[in-house]
């Protein structure tokens, strides 16, 4: 079946008792035992909730993988990845250097003092990998595709081959692009890994996550660490992201549509220094992500000639909503250094462009004239 029709249908046929074509919500957090000894496979809702589980299997099959545990936030879908490879042998886990910032946070703060090794390092470039593969004892490689959010593109596949061949697992962020776009397993990834808020979601009324698993010994791991942790996604969050689902084709292909007509225009605008779009044939990631991924997402970021005329945009926007998220149905212009990445160090930020002139946009699926209007009234 094409992912169309499996994402129009999400969660459909799911109750023969009643044939209700929206999937039921159970909103239960237990569920009675028949008898001494019996059960009716439901005990407790942080172990099994048919509404959440019914998510998890949309989202498995959507990757193509062995299994998928949903959590309470994108953040909380990270933590059990990180969790996962805590007991394998390899401690140093190579991650992107301009990845979200709560990644790194989250890793720094928490994981360092549980032994683990973050080592951050441009995932662009094959030798950099290379180098730090070859200095031993990496567990896990960790990929943005494309990067947030200076959208740089990875070669997926060799670097799982490498990875592999040093006995690490590779996880990729797919938030950007999801199975829609990109389906990490088909490039060797072991895990795929989601902030299900942003486009799985798509209309900034739900903060949840996902992991799939490619192996079905993973994937049993990742459902123990689910149970014992807790982190769950709540059944009417999951029935929420099922319903976002359903339209998480026609929203790309409308928001991606918009999101070149908007690279294209900032591209030649006065103010505008640089646009960073994979979508743009000009930009260093269009050949290497076209060749992976089905389109090239709709996050357009863009720096200013003058950073001083920054926070101007962000006041005459009316189209554009200024907010922290990505992925909605609304477009969104966000301040990355503060309001995404201010985790990260001045000096990283500064290397990498994440500056007082680097604004973010996320584009919905208005009409693109209006969007281009309205940055064009906001840039003067
Ligand atoms: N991964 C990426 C790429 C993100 O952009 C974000 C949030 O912006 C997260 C993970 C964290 O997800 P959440 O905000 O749902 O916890």
């Amino acid at each position: 079946m094409q992912i169309d029709t499996l994402l129009a249908q999400a969660g459909n046929r799911s109750d023969p008792r009643t044939g209700a074509v929206s999937a039921p919500i159970y909103q239960t957090s237990i569920y009675t035992h028949p008898a001494l000894g019996e059960s009716t496979g439901f005990d407790y809702s942080r172990t099994q909730n048919p509404t959440r589980n019914l998510l998890e299997s949309v989202l498995a099959a959507l990757d193509g993988g062995s299994r998928c545990c949903a959590f309470a936030s994108g953040m909380a879908a990270l933590d059990a990845v990180f969790r996962l490879i805590q007991d394998r042998p390899g401690k140093r886990v190579v991650v992107t250097e301009d990845a979200y910032g709560g990644t790194a946070r989250l890793l720094d703060r928490f994981f360092r003092t549980a032994g683990l090794e973050p080592v951050y390092v441009d995932t662009g470039s094959l030798e950099v990998v290379e180098k730090e593969f070859s200095r031993g004892g990496v567990g896990l490689l960790l990929l943005e595709i494309p990067t947030n959010p200076l959208l740089r593109v990875a070669d997926v596949r060799a670097l799982a081959t490498m990875a592999h061949r040093h006995g690490a697992l590779v996880a990729v962020d797919n938030t950007f692009l999801t199975p829609y776009l990109f389906r990490p397993f088909e490039h060797g990834a072991d895990i795929a890994v989601y902030s299900a808020t942003k486009y799985i979601g798509g209309h900034n009324d739900v903060v949840a996550g996902a992991v799939t698993c490619l192996s079905k010994e993973l994937g049993e791991q990742l459902a123990y660490i689910q149970n014992a942790a807790g982190a769950i996604a709540g059944p009417f969050d999951s029935w929420l992201l099922l319903r976002g689902l359903k339209t998480l084709g026609i929203r790309f292909e409308r928001s991606q549509e918009n999101a070149l007509k908007i690279a294209q225009f900032l591209t030649g605008h006065p103010h505008v220094k640089q646009v960073y779009f994979p979508g743009l044939p000009s930009d260093p990631g269009h050949a290497l992500l076209k060749r992976q991924a089905n389109g090239f997402g709709s996050i357009v970021s863009f720096a200013l000639h003058e950073a001083a005329r920054l926070p101007e945009v962000l006041k005459k926007v009316k189209v554009f909503s200024f907010a922290e998220s990505l992925g909605g149905v609304e477009s969104l212009i966000t301040f990355p250094k503060v309001q995404t990445h201010g985790y990260l160090s001045e000096e990283l930020r500064e290397r990498l462009g994440i500056n007082d002139s680097l604004l973010r946009l996320s584009i919905g699926i208005e009409n693109a004239d209006d969007l281009i209007e309205d940055l064009k009234q906001a840039l003067q």
